[in-house]
């Protein structure tokens, strides 16, 4: 017999599983993957990583940076997965996909309390405690168990994940190497910083973004009214609000000065390192939903990629979450039956690392008697916080990264500087984290 069913072993289900093992409980994970794959996976790994290979900020004075804090001194298997897989990227945790989910699954494999099902979960177990962590892509039958379970499963939106790029194809007589000027590796140059920049003028901007305007587009299925997630929008989202929005939106210049002119170009194209090897580079900024023969036309437009070969093209998929403000509470247990929890995206947080948070949360307290909730002013309380008490109209609860936002506000007054209230902001956190950690003994 198991304590713990955990349904979908990705970023939420793994951390899931690993916590609740780790202290103690008898884990049984059902992953439907090789054996059924969902729209964006593609492996038979766990905890695979869908589009961007980031993990973001990895500076304290982020929200995003103490998220990753408080989970490494909960021995997160995510963040430490992800530390050991890491690729240069400045300030953020970027990783090597396949080595980071290889690793995830052998740690899984190996843990004795752990046993791994490859299968589809169709139904949702009738007895012992259960952890629903299938995601932003739960297969039709799960979903339509989840609609009957919790009476409302009508929330959706779209998400688009960014092209990548063969780096034996770029001209690099073109590019430069460089991270933006304070941000990581100081306006560094050399062979190891973190980005290639592809640099644009005024003329070569203007004729991409009216080549990206004028693509066509693949339609989108079942549903008329498109609802984006506002910090992940297709590029060719942005570019119809107006042909600056590119320019001072992903493509912004600042930081940034070409070697070869001396001067900071109209616009910048900027690639992140995908693996280790630093043989794939995905565009920053450009998730969109253009059919992959215009794609390839409008990519082509950007200066050093004229020859490029794309190894993924970008695409849309369909996301879905529960309305967890009327259904769940803090420690993530379902109000009308607290022996199921839920974690990842479907409970509405937003991102990798917010998804293995909730995750970790589900895990935690369903190995334990007495279930823990972090207080608000942390980066796991804050998330808990939002999903299980969000305060806006019913209707506009919407998937959420973590950010200082969503904690009170610091006692005082208002300091100015962004890095400075992050720092205090961080350090509170990590006060109030350390506190409660103590008072459970964790
Ligand atoms: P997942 O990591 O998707 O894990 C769910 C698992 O459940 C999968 O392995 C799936 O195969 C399995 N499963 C589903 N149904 C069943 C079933 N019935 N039985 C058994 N197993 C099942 N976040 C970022 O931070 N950066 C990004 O660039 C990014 N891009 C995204 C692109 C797309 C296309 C999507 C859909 C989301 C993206 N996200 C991104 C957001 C999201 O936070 C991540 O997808 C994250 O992986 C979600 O974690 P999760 O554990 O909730 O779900």
């Amino acid at each position: 017999s198991f304590d713990v069913t955990v349904i979908g072993a990705g970023m939420a289900g793994s951390e899931a599983a690993w916590q609740a093992a780790q202290r103690g409980a008898k884990v049984r994970l059902v992953e439907m993957r090789p054996k059924k794959l969902t729209p964006a996976h593609q492996s038979d790994k766990a905890a695979e990583i869908v589009c961007s290979n980031s993990f973001k900020s990895n500076h304290i004075s982020n929200a995003s940076g103490l998220l990753k804090d408080e989970m490494r001194k909960l021995d997160s298997l995510i963040v430490s997965c992800a530390d050991a897989t890491s690729v240069p990227a400045g300030e953020a945790l970027a990783v090597d996909r396949e080595a980071f989910s290889e690793l995830v699954t052998e740690r899984l494999l190996a843990h004795p309390s752990i046993e791994f099902v490859r299968d589809e979960a169709t139904e949702i177990p009738g007895e012992g405690k259960v952890i629903i962590a299938s995601g932003p892509l739960t297969s039709d039958a799960l979903a339509a168990q989840i609609g009957q379970l919790t009476g409302r499963y009508d929330l959706y939106f779209y998400d688009a994940v960014a092209p990548i790029v063969d780096a034996s194809t770029i001209d690099y007589t073109k590019v430069f190497r460089a991270s933006r000027r304070g941000k990581g590796l100081e306006a560094d140059t050399s062979d190891d910083a973190a980005y290639l920049n592809c640099p644009m003028n005024k003329e070569e901007y203007t004729a991409l973004w009216q080549a990206i305007t004028e693509a066509e587009l693949a339609p989108v299925h079942d549903f008329e009214d498109i609802k984006y997630f506002e910090a992940c929008l297709p590029v060719e989202e942005l570019a119809r609000r107006g042909e600056r929005t590119l320019s001072f939106g992903p493509l912004k210049p600042v930081g940034l000065e070409d070697p070869r002119t001396g001067r900071r170009p109209w616009a910048v194209v900027q690639l992140r390192q995908e693996n280790k090897a630093g043989t794939l580079y995905n565009l920053v900024g450009f998730q969109t939903r253009m059919k992959w023969g215009a794609q390839k036309k409008v990519l082509q437009l950007i200066p050093g990629l004229e020859n490029a070969e794309f190894v993924r093209f970008g695409v849309m998929h369909r996301n879905t979450y529960i309305h967890s403000p009327s259904l769940l509470d803090a420690t993530l247990a379902l109000k009308s039956d607290p022996r199921i929890r839920f974690a990842g995206q479907i409970v509405g947080v937003e991102g990798y690392l917010e998804s293995a948070a909730m995750g970790l949360i589900a895990g935690l307290n369903s190995s334990r008697e007495t279930p823990i909730i972090f207080p608000q002013s942390t980066s796991l309380g804050c998330l808990t916080h939002y999903v299980a008490h969000y305060e806006g109209k019913p209707k506009d609860f919407a998937p959420m990264n973590a950010n200082w936002g969503m904690m009170p506000p610091l006692e005082g007054d208002r300091i100015r500087d962004k890095k400075e209230r992050g720092r205090a902001m961080a350090a509170r956190g990590q006060a109030d984290f350390d506190k409660a950690r103590e008072q459970v003994g964790l």
